[in-house]
């Protein structure tokens, strides 16, 4: 078993770069599990941020800002965070192109989330928003703008004027078609401003839990040397992004594997709302690489094999510009009915080639390039074939409007947990309810990053003395990782892999239902069973990929057996979640949140309220009513 053969080591103290901050130490021992030696080292923090994609810069930086000594651990280099790839842009009620307010700009996304979104962090997020752009463009960030110089917006999906009563609104900010590029180097910029310490490719492996149940840190793995680290810190705050790569066909990164989310599950804590999943109407079919929707705001359109327009008979007002979950679902429809294009009829043309071609090269010059690249077409010529590719998870961890994360504790349903926050992708505030809107997520990791870094200005004071970390203190964790690199079983951790990623794109479909849905638990459940039969063959602690892609692995596998569980559970269809057996939303039985624990490497599922209050009387409650577009 896991032994501590040497404590205490003293290493000097290497200072952050903060001029006079000194409550960073660390300390250096060495364990033994299963008779490999590891390395500990010891860290301790004001604040540790687990992510450096936006929702993890923007509340270090913001942390930092009030003075306290951050460290933020990434397992990748923060500009490769998966925040880069974004494209179409972030929303915001500026008016700078028509007159515009950001209770029209909350109205859209409570009835986009289909009424299971926070009305209090919704009114906050859309409130926040037109600050949040200005200081993105005080940091520097190049928007693409209008002849007057004004950032420019353009149309996007589910975004209307007037409360649904006015049309659509123009209100993406955007840097062309690479917005996220702009925004994540914008704001690593900003971060070198400050003292944040960067631990790159630093693994987070598990969160350090009191015995009162608070937060005190996280334990990572350094992936260049093995050494593993146990960060002490008064606030944690988990900003690791969404688990796309549970799926076969998927818009995100192949990093993008749920590890903050895991870590909260085998910490005990709830997962909300999993069974929400979004597809995104255009991804290239075959690659999956996502067609952004901007290019529908610009003027693009969908058709089917008999070149109509059909997403006039769907959404008769918003046409092409219907929400996410109402497009794919559409597309779905017609494939279905055999108007699907190509020689298999199994997916749908996105039409620019009427388009200027000086509006795509000015506005949608990073997707015209994506599509020659991946499906060989002249965006000035040719339509895209483009398939509906899971993009986004709406759900997380819970958090509050803060950014706190909160659970059930006895009859509190928003009980919050001590010194743990999360923020971003990873986060379930939740402001996206059970549909997404396009742009909304870029908006809700800068001000919920932000809103992280505010509350703990309101709850910590820097250099605060921290409580010792328990004795044990990533003793489970260390055997745990020890078994896994010596895991001698039959299957590669690809095989097990390319099962569970089948099952998701099968079984948790756009369209789903109980027959679906409880082979689905069935499967996945086997997929968790066959994990323990896994074989590792690389078995060293330098630049161990084998390693890491099996931690990742268990962590997809553990979104993805409670998104399966929650989604069977749900008799009902709202937002993502599109049920044939329950085609209507059911506002008496399922208007709760979903939360998934992960127990005994088994799914228990409970509920918890949404919160239908606004935050004060400037804005009054949307209560639920039918969504059409
Ligand atoms: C192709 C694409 C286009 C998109 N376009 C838009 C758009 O135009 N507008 C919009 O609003 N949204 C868009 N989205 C969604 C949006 O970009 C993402 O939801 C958002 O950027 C997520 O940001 P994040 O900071 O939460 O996570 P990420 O940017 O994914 O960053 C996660 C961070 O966590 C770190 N991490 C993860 N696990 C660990 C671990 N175990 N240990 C240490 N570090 C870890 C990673 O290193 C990384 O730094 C798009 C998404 C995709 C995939």
């Amino acid at each position: 078993m896991w032994r501590c053969v040497s404590r205490g080591l003293r290493i000097p103290s290497r200072r952050s770069t903060s001029g006079g901050s000194f409550s960073h130490r660390f300390f250096s021992s060495e364990s033994k599990a299963g008779g490999s030696a590891y390395t500990i080292v010891d860290h301790t923090y004001d604040a540790v941020v687990v992510g450096a994609g936006g929702a993890g810069l923007r509340a270090a930086i913001g942390l930092s800002e009030h003075g306290f000594n951050t460290a933020c651990i990434t397992k990748l280099f923060p500009t490769r965070s998966h925040t880069v790839a974004a494209q179409g842009g972030i929303n915001a009620a500026l008016g700078n192109m028509t007159e515009d307010d950001w209770r029209w700009h909350m109205y859209d996304t409570v009835k986009g989330s289909d009424w299971l979104g926070d009305q209090d962090a919704i009114q906050y997020m859309c409130r926040e928003a037109p600050k949040a752009v200005i200081e993105l463009e005080n940091y520097g960030l190049p928007f693409s703008r209008t002849e007057e110089g004004k950032i420019y917006q353009r149309a996007f999906g589910g975004q209307s004027l007037d409360f649904g009563k006015g049309g659509q609104a123009y209100r993406c900010a955007c840097a062309a078609d690479r917005t996220g590029h702009a925004l994540l180097h914008t704001l690593y910029g900003q971060a070198m401003k400050h003292n944040t310490q960067f631990f790159v490719e630093y693994f987070a492996l598990d969160l350090i839990m009191g015995s009162d149940g608070s937060c005190q840190g996280v334990i990572a793995l350094n992936m260049e040397d093995g050494t593993l680290h146990r960060f002490r810190a008064s606030s944690t705050i988990l900003a690791t992004g969404g688990y796309g790569r549970a799926y076969f066909s998927a818009t995100s990164a192949h990093t993008c594997t749920g590890d903050g989310n895991a870590m909260v599950a085998r910490a005990g804590l709830p997962l909300e709302d999993l069974e929400f999943v979004q597809f995104h109407p255009t991804g290239i079919y075959g690659a999956g690489c996502l067609i952004t929707e901007g290019s529908r705001g610009e003027g693009g359109i969908l058709r089917n094999s008999e070149g109509e327009r059909f997403m006039e008979r769907y959404a008769p007002t918003a046409k092409d510009l219907a929400s996410r979950d109402v497009v794919s679902r559409s597309m779905t429809m017609e494939i279905r009915e055999g108007r699907g294009v190509g020689p298999m009829k199994d997916h749908i043309y996105l039409h620019l080639n009427h388009l200027p071609p000086e509006v795509l090269k000015e506005r949608l010059p990073g997707i015209s390039e994506t599509a020659a690249i991946f499906a060989g077409v002249d965006v000035t010529k040719q339509p895209i074939p483009v398939l509906p590719t899971v993009h986004y998870n709406m759900g997380g961890i819970p958090t509050n409007y803060h950014g706190e994360v909160v659970t059930i504790k006895g009859s509190d349903p928003d009980a919050v947990v001590p010194g743990l926050m999360a923020a971003g992708e990873a986060a379930c505030a939740s402001v996206h309810g059970a549909n997404r809107l396009g742009a909304n997520s870029l908006l809700d990791i800068v001000v919920f990053g932000r809103a992280c870094a505010n509350r703990v200005a309101e709850i910590h004071r820097p250099g605060e003395t921290q409580k010792p970390l328990p004795k044990d203190a990533g003793e489970k964790t260390i055997a745990w990782l020890d078994k896994i690199r010596n895991s001698n079983g039959s299957l590669p951790t690809s095989k097990i892999r390319l099962n569970m990623q089948r099952i998701m794109q099968n079984n948790a479909a756009v369209f789903r239902t109980q027959e679906t849905l409880e082979e689905g638990c069935n499967l996945i459940d086997k997929a968790w069973e066959s994990y323990h039969d896994v074989k590792l063959k690389d078995r060293t602690l330098i630049w161990n990929s084998d390693l890491l892609e099996t931690i990742e692995l268990e962590n997809l596998l553990i979104n993805a057996c409670i998104t399966m569980h929650s989604a069977e559970a749900r008799k009902e269809s709202r937002g993502a979640h599109a049920r044939e057996d329950f085609t209507k939303r059911d506002d008496e039985n399922w208007m709760k949140h979903t939360l998934g624990y992960w127990e005994n490497e088994k799914v228990r599922l409970d509920y918890r309220p949404v919160h239908m209050n606004t935050l004060d009387d400037e804005v009054e409650t949307f209560p639920p009513k039918a969504r059409v577009y």
